[in-house]
């Protein structure tokens, strides 16, 4: 049996409702902005729960619209954690503000506490990671917020079908990023992201920004950039947005299952406790593993396609000695890079690849 990691040939299999909408689109050459993109904002506002939501070319510049929209810049302390895909620190940094790292917790989350301790005079907000499509304990994360008068911006960007308590990522924090990169939950066939919040003013203020600060096409109030969401990808958001419930539903079900599986060797590779009320979106389906590197080629030869997320923390790649804060304290980020390994659960996968999976991990363990 072949486990593939990779799932993007098989979710493009069928694609005539897209076409067909395509065609559409090229008939009435609504090619930036326009009636595709505004009907996909107002579906994802709806879906999230915000009230406005503004797209953009992708995850990153999300990122770097919210940081810029709340005035974020030069001399600002951001938390964030050390365990991140690069571009939550390098839209920090390109807004000229500094990247404080700290530590996560067991969740692979950041670390409440280690917020706490990292808040200085020039704190202006915190970026929380929904890292891997699980969620940190937003509420108490809220409440250090709340007493410190910090911001908040959610970095929600594998959270696109996560929630928690009831809520979506992207409702807690005053201006919140998300990405449709291929790998994450909405996958647009290419770059895509988008920004939501509830504040009127934000919510002008980022339409314009994305647009050149354009009021109309003959006036420009003040400068901004382009970082628009074209159109075709702005299709192939509504329709994945369609099928997000069922995605997630299939990958929780590989998910559950494997942890059961995985649960009669959990002396040599564990999974995070799953937090009750928190729905997941397993972008990212992290275990720690003994004998980690050995157990990835154990793998790879009976095709089984694992990855690692990431073998070297943000605190150590060489970008981080320049910009940056890093925590003295990053005991889990640091121990965790060693044993993390991420397995395939993705809705392409059935309970016989789970039991394949889990099968050859007891082997390897056994030897
Ligand atoms: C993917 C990702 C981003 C960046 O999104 P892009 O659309 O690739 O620019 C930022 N933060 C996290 C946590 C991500 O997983």
């Amino acid at each position: 049996m072949r486990v593939n990691y990779n799932y993007l040939s098989n979710e493009f299999s069928e694609t005539d409702d897209i076409f067909q909408e395509w065609k559409e689109l090229i008939a009435s050459t609504d090619f930036t902005l326009g009636s595709y993109v505004e009907e996909f904002e107002l579906l994802f506002a709806d879906y999230v729960g915000a009230k406005h939501c503004i797209a953009t070319n992708n995850g990153t510049d999300a990122l770097i619209l919210s940081l810029k929209s709340i005035g974020i810049g030069i001399g600002d302390e951001i938390i964030t954690v050390a365990n991140t895909f690069y571009a939550s620190v390098g839209a920090i940094v390109a807004v000229g503000a500094t990247p404080v790292l700290v530590d996560c917790d067991e969740s692979y989350q950041i670390s409440p506490t280690a917020i706490e301790e990292a808040i200085s005079s020039k704190t202006r907000a915190i970026m929380p990671v929904h890292w891997g499509g699980a969620s940190p304990l937003m509420d108490d994360i809220m409440s250090i917020a709340a007493i410190h008068g910090l911001d908040i911006i959610e970095d929600a960007c594998m959270g696109i079908g996560a929630s928690l308590q009831g809520k979506h990522p992207g409702t807690f924090g005053r201006v919140n990023a998300f990405s449709m990169h291929p790998l994450k939950s909405l996958n647009v066939m290419g770059d895509g992201g988008m920004v939501v919040t509830n504040d009127d003013d934000l919510g002008v203020w980022m339409r314009k920004y994305r647009n050149h600060g354009m009021i109309n096409r003959d006036t420009i109030e003040f400068w901004g950039v382009n970082m628009r969401l074209q159109p075709l990808q702005a299709v192939v958001a509504k329709h994945r947005l369609r099928a997000l419930k069922e995605t997630i539903c299939k990958r929780s079900e590989n998910a559950y299952l494997l942890d059961d599986l995985l649960s009669s060797n959990e002396d040599r590779i564990k999974v995070p406790v799953r937090k009750a009320g928190h729905q997941e979106t397993f972008s990212l389906y992290m275990a720690l593993a003994d004998k980690r590197d050995e157990l990835l080629r154990f793998l790879a030869n009976v095709e089984v396609e694992a990855k690692i997320h990431y073998p070297t923390p943000l605190n150590k790649q060489p970008a981080a000695q320049k910009n940056c804060i890093i925590s003295p304290n990053l005991k889990n980020v640091n121990s965790q890079a060693q044993r993390l390994i991420t397995l395939p659960v993705h809705q392409y996968l059935d309970s016989e690849h789970m039991k394949y999976i889990s099968a050859q991990i007891d082997q390897f363990y056994s030897l």
